[in-house]
């Protein structure tokens, strides 16, 4: 049975696959530059066929506006390293989820000031009137002034001990 951590990040068994992987792998979300597509689990796989790189990245969420900036810096991290034929195409089944993100990603997200995704159906922390914990000074006395923050897949929070106003990445 494949691990969360080998569904999240389905790295290639090849060297040469492996290779186009960790260079497309340093491509950053331009919405959260503190997060490589590889954290955020959205590059899904790798292949090579023939003289083409092959990259599948499934979006954050359908519609997301950076997925084009991404797909540029894949092309252009892979062609500066002498790749010449680089494909990337989206994937959106399965779904991405938060669920995906990685531990590193996560602490990274929270040391950026953005409060990270609790795990899918723990909306739980919520419902349990726990708040989502600020990314400032921990407390979970915060709460939601928009459902829409600096992005659509972010949501507006205030703290309501320091005062300060953060964006939590929603679950999904
Ligand atoms: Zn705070």
């Amino acid at each position: 049975m494949l691990t969360t951590e080998a569904i999240a990040r389905p790295r290639p068994d090849t060297a040469a696959e492996l290779a186009a992987w960790e260079l497309a792998a340093t491509v950053v979300d331009p919405e959260v530059p503190v997060l490589t597509i590889e954290d955020l689990g959205v590059l899904r796989r790798v292949a090579i066929e023939g003289s083409t790189v092959l990259v599948e990245i499934t979006p954050t969420y359908s519609g997301c506006p950076a997925v084009d900036a991404m797909r540029d810096d894949i092309v252009t991290v892979l062609h500066d390293a002498g790749y010449e034929d680089v494909v990337v195409r989206s994937v959106l089944a399965p779904p991405w989820t938060t669920d995906w993100m990685s531990e590193a990603g996560a602490k990274k997200l929270r040391e950026y000031g953005i409060a990270a995704p609790a795990p899918r159906g723990t909306g739980g922390t919520v419902s349990l009137g726990l708040g989502i914990r600020c990314p400032h000074c921990g407390s979970l006395h915060t709460r939601e002034l928009s459902r829409f923050g600096s992005t659509s897949c972010k949501a507006l929070y205030v703290c309501q001990r320091c005062q300060e106003p953060f964006d939590y990445f929603k679950e999904h």
